[in-house]
């Protein structure tokens, strides 16, 4: 039977849009030096506002900001105290929860039903989580001494969510932050700003610059930064690794991932197939630790990757206000061609590419949930990172050749493992070279679990105890 929708768009006159936006330097939204650039719904490609460039000039002014702010009050303060501020935060952040999710859904193009309910929920627990260290640091076990400054630079896909895993754990710990949000998604990252005005943050505690990889580079360069934490791909984080070197800045990486998604013969296939589409299909598989290797058991997979396409064809892609949207928009055009080009590629490789019948929206840019099978090792769909709703399927027979397969692979973010046997998960995941591995689900975070990667994933964790590490002058990075 077909079903018919009536939209349900989650309405946007909870904004309270500007034309224009400045940086947040030392307590105050200030202007530019740099050229002013815009930032568009990738939904429609209407124009939202425009957002200053920060200059070099500007990042030092930031960055200076910092330093006074990190040496006259922050690290003075009590930790308790510190509390206090990322506590008011948190819970600003909790009641303005719908203004930051119809945002963050109208800059980024990521269905509200997961920025509400997903994105903003988490980050208002790692506030809260991390809050509930600062007075506690001396149990962390990596002492309780700041690093100093903190230069962080974040991607666009969960634009909230990475700043929030950035500046909550830098601030419990009393560092004093310069943080760059993506140049495509900067307006959650300055809604954050005021309610850094509203919670009445010192000034200089928090910074924002805005802009692209120049900014960025200024960042990381700056000779007053003691430290570099940067969520981004693997090339641009190669990059950031190369310009530190020689010096003393600390530094953290959380980088790219190819997550395999192993689903045993014994496992519930109908609760796998969920899983499965929760892996790839969840932020239109913008995800760092999306599980975009399908490895499936030989015996089972016709039988699965028929109820994955039945799945598939009821997934509602569109409109990213509209509650019902499962899948949203690509989050740029620059996106939406890399997307595309590996996915031809695929196809040229000799994968069978399949997609359900679904009706893109004219404007704005959009892939369809998409399954390639009869993928091998060799194919580039399989070894590189496409970071868009694409699923590559390869089959297994044992237990070994899924370990193999898993492994083969220069990343190691995260993998999943479906199957009823408790010993054949534990056998399994003591063998993945990833640095998180979930078991009969996917997908799931928590402020009180570590999260990072193995091989050209990165190094350092966020979240957690362990999270503090990449904070304090005990911690390992
Ligand atoms: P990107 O590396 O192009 O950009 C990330 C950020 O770095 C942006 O703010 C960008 O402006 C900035 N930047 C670009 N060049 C720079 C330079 N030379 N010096 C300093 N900063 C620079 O990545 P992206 O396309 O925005 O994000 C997607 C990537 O992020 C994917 O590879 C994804 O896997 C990864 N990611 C990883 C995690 C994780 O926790 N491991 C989480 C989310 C995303």
């Amino acid at each position: 039977m077909d079903f018919t929708y009536a939209p349900a768009p989650e309405s946007r006159s909870i904004l309270d849009l500007k034309a224009t936006y400045g940086l947040f330097i030392d307590g105050e939204f200030v202007d530019g030096h740099g050229t002013p650039f815009k930032t568009i719904s990738p939904a429609t490609e209407e124009v939202l506002a425009e957002v200053a460039e920060a200059s070099d000039a500007d990042v030092d002014a930031a960055v200076r900001a910092a330093r006074r702010a990190h040496t006259r009050v922050w690290s003075r303060m009590p930790g308790s105290e510190r509390a206090k501020y990322l506590y008011r935060i948190a819970r600003i952040i909790q009641e303005r929860s719908r203004e930051l999710a119809v945002l963050e859904s109208l800059d980024n193009g990521k269905p509200i039903k997961e920025s509400r309910d997903v994105d903003v929920p988490i980050v208002a627990a790692h506030f809260f989580y991390y809050a509930g260290w600062a007075d506690k640091l001396e149990h962390s076990g990596y002492g309780t001494t700041p690093l100093g400054v903190a230069g962080q630079i974040i991607p666009w896909n969960f634009p909230l969510l990475m700043l929030a895993w950035k500046i909550a754990p830098a601030l419990a710990c009393g560092n004093t932050v310069v943080l760059k949000p993506a140049e495509t998604t900067p307006l959650t990252a300055l809604l954050f700003a005021e309610i850094c005005q509203q919670a009445d943050l010192p000034p200089g505690v928090v910074n924002i610059v805005t802009g692209a990889g120049a900014t960025g580079q200024a960042l990381v360069a700056h000779g007053d930064v003691d430290k570099v934490a940067f969520t981004g791909s693997t090339a641009v984080g190669k990059a950031i690794a190369r310009a530190v070197a020689g010096t003393s800045k600390k530094v953290t990486l959380e980088l790219g991932g190819k997550a395999a998604n192993i689903v045993f013969d014994d496992a519930p296939i109908d609760q796998a197939v969920e899983g499965i589409v929760n892996g790839i299909f969840f932020n239109q598989g913008h995800v760092c630790c999306a599980g975009s290797r399908l490895l499936v058991q030989e015996s089972i997979a016709e039988e699965l990757l028929a109820k994955l396409r039945t799945r598939m064809g009821t997934l509602r892609v569109g409109d990213p206000l509209d509650k019902n949207t499962d899948v949203g928009a690509i989050n740029s055009a620059e996106q939406l061609q890399r997307i595309r080009e590996l996915s031809d590629i695929g196809e040229q490789e000799g994968a069978g590419r399949w997609s359900p019948p679904c009706d893109l929206p004219e404007r704005g840019f959009w892939f369809p949930p998409t399954i390639f099978t009869g993928v091998t090792q060799a194919h580039r769909i399989a070894r590189e990172e496409i970071f868009g709703p694409v699923l590559s399927v390869l089959t297994f027979r044992t237990p070994s050749e899924a370990i193999e397969k898993a492994n083969n692979t220069p990343y190691g973010l995260s993998a999943g493992v479906w199957t009823e046997k408790g010993s054949l998960i534990l056998h399994v995941a003591s063998r993945l070279q990833a640095g998180v591995v979930w078991a009969n689900t996917f997908n799931k975070f928590d402020p009180t679990s570590p999260f990072g990667g193995y091989k050209e994933s990165g190094q350092g964790r966020e979240g957690g105890r362990h999270g503090l590490s990449a904070y304090l002058k005990g911690g390992d990075l």
